[in-house]
């Protein structure tokens, strides 16, 4: 059966995605359809047919499913923060469980059940960060609130329940003393005004929170009115920040923050460390889980007392930081300079003095430890979502530790860098899913890998470009490309944009699209933010890693 756009169908969900759309097939055709739960019987119109998949929306729910709750959000719907408002807590830990599972087994090639997934006792008011876009409405009022799912229009509503209560209080305050200062709010289509971003971080076990005013003008007058106002009506506010984002871009940060008030940073204790945390520095969300996760790695890493610690992408120095005393030395590195200055005196407050800390990438840095001929024994890994760069999985096998504890927000890298560990020596005795992020999509994962014997495996090289082309995934056509793109950004590219990104990571092309700049100088070439989303695209459908 042909299945055709804007037709009516009746269907039964039998899975949802990590990124919360239920799954039905229609005669064997796979249509994803948003806002469903597993049992869901209903009458749904197709609303989109690509080549191997469609889209969905459900018109009639016949019977709902047992897994479903209503969600105490007005606002979930359009939000696109929470994935899964609609079903329980129950059902969202069993879905999380399975995404990890089926990454490790599709993507990683191991057949070995995860434990148990770890679920967070709160699962709402659990996090400690939130940012609020800043705007006006179309009565020139000024607003803050969240962009509507895949647009950067602004939804007012500044309480959202995953956030500390007193978070939607602040904001609101704070929006009256922009205007009461006299200060502008970003316009994003005119690339005028200063407030972009209201930015908030709150340390659970001190209750201190930092604000932070993410701006586009870097010299604002009548912001240090604002934080006195502010602080005299929160005392809590220990810190308010000036942070200066003048690009045109979707990343919140810029690159410099400067103090307006108080300190630089927060106060927290993980894990019975103190930590301080600057505006820029990575700092996990929902504290009790994260004791919980580092609890984990730390068991994992089984470490004895001579051992040297690597802890690599380790932010703040948090999880090393509450291992040290179980090591004879412990080595961090990090990118970010600020959350590195905050790992050194991390150390120094806690009277830590076995640990140094490198501010670097880790591809450079593993260089260089190598070339100091440091062996570290046990290596704890906690990349981004991208994972680790192909440079960093050889190190690691370089270095031969007894063990490496990989801890990521990302199953799907996490069981991709683990099938490249495998393939060079270790293997993966065991994983934990981790709930860090309930109502989200998201889900944390660490995963033990020890050694093998030298005589047990064969060291073989593995070419990224042949693994990433005998992946399914890594069939993604032109138009899936160019649907993503757009389905997310909103942004068009062509399909000769789309076969210059592929040619440029040896993609091999076949048809005509193959011709380089060389061949054809005035072939207009991709911009570089246009190469930026179709990287994401082709990493999204497993193509690059
Ligand atoms: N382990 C820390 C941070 C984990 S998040 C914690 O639990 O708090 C990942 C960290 O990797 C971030 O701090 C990010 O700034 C850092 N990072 C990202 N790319 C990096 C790179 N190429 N080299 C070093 N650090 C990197």
């Amino acid at each position: 059966m042909e299945i055709k756009k804007n037709l009516e169908y009746e269907v039964e969900i039998t899975d949802v995605t990590s990124e919360g759309n239920g799954v039905a097939k229609i005669d064997g055709f796979t249509v994803f359809i948003p806002n469903t739960a597993v049992g869901d019987k209903a009458i749904i119109k197709v609303v989109k047919v690509l080549k191997n998949y469609g889209y969905g929306i459900v018109t009639e729910l016949i019977t709902p499913s047992e897994d479903r709750v209503i969600s105490d959000c007005s606002v979930y719907k359009k939000c696109g923060g929470c994935t899964f408002k609609h079903i329980s807590y129950e059902a969202e830990l069993k879905l999380k469980q399975k995404t990890v599972y089926d990454c490790f087994k599709r993507i990683g090639g191991f057949d070995i059940l995860p434990k148990e997934i770890i679920g967070s006792n709160k699962s709402s008011h659990y996090r400690n960060k939130a940012q609020y876009p800043v705007g006006k409405d179309d009565n020139g009022n000024i607003v803050a609130g969240f962009f509507a799912k895949r647009s950067h229009r602004i939804i007012p509503s500044e309480s959202c329940s995953l956030q500390p209560e007193i978070f939607s209080d602040i904001v609101t305050d704070t929006l009256t003393l922009i205007k009461d200062n006299d200060i502008s709010v970003y316009d994003e289509t005119a690339h005028k005004g200063a407030i972009r971003h209201i930015y908030l971080r709150y340390a659970e076990s001190t209750g201190e929170i930092m604000l932070c005013l993410v701006s586009a003008v870097k010299k604002l007058s009548g912001i240090e009115n604002l934080a006195s106002q502010i602080v005299k009506k929160y005392p809590q506010i220990k810190s308010v920040m000036l942070n200066y984002n003048p690009e045109k871009t979707n990343v919140i940060l810029g690159k410099e923050s400067y103090l307006v008030y108080g300190k630089e940073y927060i106060t927290d204790i993980m894990c019975g460390i103190r930590v301080n945390i600057s505006a820029q520095a990575f700092y996990q969300v929902n504290k009790c889980q994260a004791e919980i996760l580092y609890n984990k790695a730390i068991e994992y890493a089984s470490l004895k007392k001579g051992d040297i610690l690597l802890d690599l992408y380790c932010g703040i120095g948090t999880i090393g930081l509450s291992a040290a005393d179980k090591v004879k030395k412990l080595i961090g590195v990090e990118i970010i300079p600020q959350a590195i200055k905050d790992a050194k005196i991390n150390a120094k407050q806690n009277d830590i003095q076995n640990a140094e800390f490198l501010c670097d990438d880790c591809k450079g840095a593993v260089k260089t430890l190598l070339s100091k001929n440091i062996k570290p024994d046990v290596i704890i890994i906690d990349p981004p979502r991208k994972g680790c760069d192909i440079e960093v999985i050889e190190a690691l096998c370089d270095f031969a530790p007894k063990r490496i504890v990989m801890v990521s927000c990302n199953p799907a890298t996490a069981a991709r860098d683990c099938k490249l560990l495998s393939e060079r020596g270790y293997k993966v005795v065991e994983y934990t899913p981790v709930d860090m992020f309930p109502r989200t999509g998201h889900v944390e994962t660490v995963v033990q890998l020890v050694r093998k014997k030298p005589d047990t495996y064969i060291d073989i090289t593995v070419d990224m470009d042949e693994l990433d082309l005998t992946s399914s995934e890594a069939k993604a056509t032109y138009d899936e490309i160019k649907d993503y793109i757009f389905d997310k950004h909103r942004v068009k590219v062509s399909s000769l944009y789309v076969a210059q990104v592929k040619q440029k990571h040896g993609i091999i092309e076949r048809d005509c699209y193959n011709n380089s700049k060389k061949d054809n100088p005035k072939q207009p070439q991709c911009p570089p933010e246009k190469v930026t989303l179709i990287e994401e695209a082709l990493r999204h459908f497993k193509m690059i890693p």
